[in-house]
């Protein structure tokens, strides 16, 4: 997402993976509201509509299983459940087909970066030089502990064994069992996926030694630990396993070297939120480091990437800690979900769980003024279709109902329509690449200071 992020802006993108080939484990990741609107706001939606399916945006709080109210503040107010190989596939493609250059089986084994850029060393001894360096390395990153930032936080406390197998008994026997085990232990599931194949997870009770790769034999072990039976499972297609630790880098960025997405942050995958928060972490970063690296930054604008996304990280690992402790067979816990099961019966605590998950909620701190300032915009009708159809090409945008503001100097970096039917409550708004709203008014010595704020001295 970065990479093509950059791309949009010129910027020329080498991407090291160490591995040489994509994952090969399915993991199924849900798309939540806000990178569903990410990616209509780059042309993406419909090729990743075509490979997900559409599910209703509630009941993912804890697992709570509440639908949605009605009317959330979404155009696009679903969850897309899509294969995480699949989404990283199409993200890649929209990188290279917009020119970035994807270099595989080469990992980072060392830095060292000085006043003009960074000089990347790989682990076959090759150097590379470039300007900044993103490490987008994992909740692992090698990028991180060269740093030398901090990873404050709590760590994994259970294990769960998460794989994909056949079973050996009819699905009447798997539903009742996985009922009666719901009562005591979570997660817990086996899911038929595709033809005879079930995605299985169970609490990793009973296995033996964490370092090493789970194996069928630890799989049954753990179900009959919970279940009594070990379901007859067969034939793996893949086994892996994942902790509860909860975790966040203490600076986003240290000179030249920045970090996003699990390598600034990991928590438990209750919710669903990491795939999506390290989308919006790119999302937020890529046009700030373009500007840094044409050299129209305004002073501090990249320090506003750890600024705005620190918090909405901290804010996630806060909700995921609430969420696990909401899913603890422990009786405080049980009672304290019922309860909020049902609070949630009230629309206005449903949707402010629902708008959390789905980080449709974020107000990046702007300053003062109306509350839609430092928001993102919904996708609205505007003259030419939707608004999101304006942002492909990530640049500013000044949304005008007044017909009498213009861009000015910044024309070369912020579009600007004039629109009187525009189905907004305010005269005019000016929205980021990122689609945050970086300004609300209506007047043009008021806007010129912001475009200056964002965008830099005006060309000419
Ligand atoms: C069971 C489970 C279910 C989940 N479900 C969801 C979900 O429903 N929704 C959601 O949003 N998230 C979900 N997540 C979280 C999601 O999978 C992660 O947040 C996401 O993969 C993070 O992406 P990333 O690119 O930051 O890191 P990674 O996916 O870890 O990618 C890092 C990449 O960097 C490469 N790399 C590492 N070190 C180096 C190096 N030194 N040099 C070069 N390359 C290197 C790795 O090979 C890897 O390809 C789930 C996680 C788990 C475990």
């Amino acid at each position: 997402m970065l990479a093509a992020e950059l791309r949009l802006h010129d910027v020329r993108v080498l991407v090291l993976e160490k591995e040489t080939e994509p994952k090969s484990f399915v993991r199924i990741v849900g798309l939540h509201m806000r990178s569903l609107e990410l990616m209509a706001m780059r042309g993406l939606l419909e090729r990743v509509l075509q490979h997900g399916r559409k599910r209703p945006a509630g009941g993912f709080f804890a697992a709570i299983d509440k639908p949605a109210p009605k009317d959330l503040d979404s155009a696009h107010a679903y969850l897309l459940g899509i294969p995480q190989p699949v989404i990283e596939r199409l993200l890649e493609e929209h990188a290279v087909e917009l020119g970035a250059q994807v270099r595989r089986g080469l990992a980072v084994a060392g830095f060292e970066q000085d006043d003009e850029g960074v000089t990347v060393e790989l682990a076959d001894g090759e150097r590379v030089r470039s300007r900044y360096l993103v490490g987008c390395d994992g909740g692992r990153s090698t990028v991180r502990r060269l740093l030398g930032v901090g990873f404050p936080g709590e760590p994994s406390r259970t294990e769960t064994l998460m794989g994909e197998m056949e079973v050996g008994v009819p699905q009447e026997e798997i539903t009742a069992k996985v009922r009666d085990v719901h009562e005591s232990h979570r997660p817990f599931w086996l899911r038929p996926f595709g033809q005879a194949i079930y995605s299985v997870v169970v609490p990793a009770e009973g296995v033996g030694d964490r370092a090493e790769p789970p194996t069928l034999e630890d799989f049954k072990r753990a179900l009959r630990a919970v279940a009594g039976t070990d379901f007859g499972v067969h034939s793996p297609r893949w086994l892996s396993r994942f902790g509860d630790a909860t975790r966040l880098a203490e600076r986003y960025r240290v000179g030249r070297v920045l970090l996003a997405g699990d390598a600034a942050h990991i928590h438990p995958p209750t919710g669903g939120q990491g795939l999506n928060l390290g989308v919006q972490d790119a999302f937020n970063l890529g046009w700030k480091l373009a500007a840094q690296i044409h050299g129209w930054a305004p002073e501090a604008l990249l320090d506003t990437y750890q600024a705005e996304r620190h918090p909405v990280a901290a804010d996630v690992l806060d909700n995921t800690r609430a969420q696990m402790e909401l899913t603890s067979p422990e009786p405080g816990p049980r009672a304290v979900r019922r309860l909020l099961t049902e609070l949630m019966d009230f629309d206005e605590v449903n949707r402010h769980l629902i708008e959390k998950i789905a980080a449709i909620d974020i107000r990046y701190d702007l300053g003062a003024g109306p509350d839609l300032l430092g928001r993102r915009l919904r996708d609205i009708d505007v003259k030419q279709g939707r608004l999101y159809d304006l942002l492909h090409h990530g640049r500013g945008l000044l949304l005008d109902r007044t017909e009498r503001l213009t861009v000015g100097g910044w024309s070369d970096r912020v579009d600007h329509l004039a629109d009187p039917t525009a189905a907004l409550e305010a005269p005019a708004v000016l929205l980021r690449p990122d689609g945050h709203v970086a300004w609300i008014g209506d007047g043009q010595r008021d806007l010129d200071d912001h475009l200056s704020r964002w965008f830099g001295t005006p060309a000419g």
